[in-house]
């Protein structure tokens, strides 16, 4: 599995329609300051469920909609679609190519599509977590993140793993699964006491 594509369409700096391909192996951008580099990546994390303004580098989500510039007028919807190579079928869907698209209006409506249809946000947050590949799964490490993982305590640091490699998810179905079986205890315990008291 790999990142094949990134279009880009009133996102941030991106007022006109923009194609970015990946091709396999190693991708470096390069650019002046404030020409848009961050901005690639904010599209990426943004694409992939970032519910966090801060996160994307904004005050609001509105934030990420092109808000005009001395030559152009702005955009009243940003779309970000990321396609993703699956020959190998690295993720769990049948589609040897996959597109998430996340549309944002600037009257707040929000909508989102997994494979130009649409769906909802958690169709394509469950997708990314089965996968691995969630905004949380450090996928994405932003310029800070390096400093952070480098510096935190053993314990931090072995949290950061298990999240990349998705073990996070099954220590929290663990959980889940540890607090039902404690309720079924105390039932059965209040079962007991029941039956003692009738016999
Ligand atoms: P540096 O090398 O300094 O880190 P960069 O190439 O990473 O810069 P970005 O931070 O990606 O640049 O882009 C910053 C530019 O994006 C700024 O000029 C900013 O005005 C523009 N920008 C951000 N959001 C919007 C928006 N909603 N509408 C229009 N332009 C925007």
């Amino acid at each position: 599995m790999h990142l094949k594509r990134l279009e880009v369409t009133g996102f941030k700096s991106f007022a006109a329609p923009l194609d970015i391909d990946f091709n396999e192996g190693i991708t470096s951008i390069v650019g002046p300051n404030g020409s848009g580099k961050s901005n690639v990546a904010d599209g990426i994390r943004w694409v992939l469920g970032e519910q966090s303004a801060k996160q994307l580098r904004g005050a609001k989500m509105e934030d990420v909609i092109f808000a005009g510039s001395d030559s152009r007028k702005r955009v009243n919807i940003a779309e970000v679609s990321l396609i993703l190579d699956n020959e190998d079928e690295y993720m769990m869907s049948d589609f040897s190519e996959i597109s998430l698209t996340r549309r944002l209006y600037r009257t707040g409506e929000s909508e989102y599509f997994l494979n130009r249809k649409p769906c909802r946000r958690k169709d394509i947050v469950d997708l990314l977590v089965d996968s691995g590949l969630g905004k949380d799964a450090y996928s994405m490490i932003g310029q800070g993140e390096v400093d952070q993982i480098l510096s935190s305590k053993p314990e931090d640091r072995r949290t950061i793993f298990e999240d990349a490699a998705g073990v996070l998810k099954y220590k929290s179905r663990k959980y889940e699964s540890e607090k039902k079986l404690q309720e079924t205890l105390d039932n059965l315990n209040r079962v007991q006491d029941i039956l003692y008291e009738l016999e």
